[in-house]
């Protein structure tokens, strides 16, 4: 159906995290949706997806919106067939033709699902979303080299958020009263019997970290006395992103070590990639190490706030204007005396 020239009716849907509490990501969908509103002149509902919505609810009595909530035991966990029902309902509960929710992979796994059910159309990975006549979503492609603004005409249309893009919203708390919405759950194949998490140390890329901390090719390079120390070099990363659960990110020749037969980081992956063939993170703050800065891995800082780096070269691509603030100085030595005192701090 043609949906054009008719008023919206934006939903945004949310949901908890194990301590009933809003996750960051929902928050900054929340925030999104209250933008989005406003500029259309638009009406808004907030959908929670919760064991128990009470705490969500308060965290969002300020925003004066119709709060609804799908809510039981069944949500503690996600899976298909329960979010998939659940979004479904809140969707017809609300009467939606603009559904915004957050990008986490409890979302992203029945989006698309719950679009196709409600004869809809979704967009991803949406970073911004401007237009005061209708929505027009902008989302990039192939490696954060083209960026397109999306507009359509076919409700309802959902839109996935990255994380990052929006500030979380927050506000007193306050007492909100909410409508529970009763769903008739599907039979339900899939029981969550636990979660098993990668030991911390495995776990390097944590795109809600304040710091990305990257790790370029000089770490497993010939030093001044003529040795290599990869060996040691992961143990000083390792103990820095321990320390501080930064998010680790790499150069590109640094992942590529292990097929050109150079020491490697046994804990970098090219999921570790940062740069115009890698990812584009989104952290407010970012660190740099025995990297050369070159064009091709700096295009993938461009959403990093404040930068800084520490390389051995005075005229590397970081001193060349694309770092705040650079030290010419060995890597090893002043990452060690960063872990000495953040030892020393705890
Ligand atoms: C099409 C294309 C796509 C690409 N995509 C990407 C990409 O997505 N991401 C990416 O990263 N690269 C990418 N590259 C490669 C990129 O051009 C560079 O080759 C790469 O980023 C270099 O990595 P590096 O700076 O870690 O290594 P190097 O160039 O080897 O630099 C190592 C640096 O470490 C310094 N150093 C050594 N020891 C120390 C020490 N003890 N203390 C401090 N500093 C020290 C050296 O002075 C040097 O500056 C791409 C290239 C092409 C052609």
């Amino acid at each position: 159906m043609d949906w054009s020239g008719m008023m919206d009716s934006i939903l945004v849907l949310t949901h908890t995290d194990e301590n009933s509490a809003l996750t960051k990501a929902s928050l900054e969908a929340v925030t999104a949706s209250l933008e989005l509103a406003a500029r259309l002149g638009a009406s808004l509902s907030i959908g929670i997806i919760a064991v128990d919505p009470a705490p969500a609810a308060s965290a969002l009595a300020a925003t004066g919106t119709r709060l609804l909530a799908v809510s039981g035991k069944a949500f503690a966990q996600p899976r298909y067939a329960s979010d998939a029902a659940a979004c479904e309902a809140l969707c017809h509960a609300a009467n939606a033709t603009i559904i915004l929710a957050p990008s986490s992979s409890r979302f992203a796994r029945v989006a698309a699902g719950v679009a196709h059910r409600l004869g809809g159309v979704i967009d991803t990975h949406i970073t911004a979303i401007a237009g005061s006549a209708q929505p027009e979503a902008t989302r990039w492609f192939y490696r954060q080299r083209i960026e397109a603004v999306v507009t359509r005409d076919s409700r309802p249309w959902f839109l996935l958020l990255d994380s990052g893009t929006h500030a979380a919203y927050s506000a007193q708390l306050g007492t909100a009263n909410f409508e529970h919405i009763d769903i008739q759950l599907p039979a339900l194949r899939t029981t969550v019997t636990g979660v098993r998490t990668p030991q911390s140390d495995a776990q390097t890329i944590r795109p809600d970290a304040e710091l990305l901390f990257v790790a370029g090719a000089g770490w497993t390079k010939k030093q001044p006395d003529g040795q290599t120390h990869a060996a040691e070099a992961g143990e000083i990363i390792l103990n820095f992103i321990h320390r501080t659960s930064a998010s680790l990110g790499s150069s590109k020749s640094l992942v590529d070590q292990g097929t050109d037969g150079a020491p490697v980081l046994p804990f970098l992956t090219h999921m570790n990639q940062i740069g115009q063939t890698g990812a584009t993170p989104r952290h407010a703050k970012g660190l740099s190490t025995c990297c050369h800065g070159e064009e091709p891995h700096v295009v993938g800082w461009r959403f990093i706030g404040e930068r800084r780096a520490i390389s051995l070269d005075p005229n590397c691509g970081w001193a060349r204007g694309k770092a705040d603030v650079v030290y010419i100085a060995d890597a090893f030595k002043v990452m060690e005396k960063v872990n000495a005192l953040l030892a020393q701090s705890k």
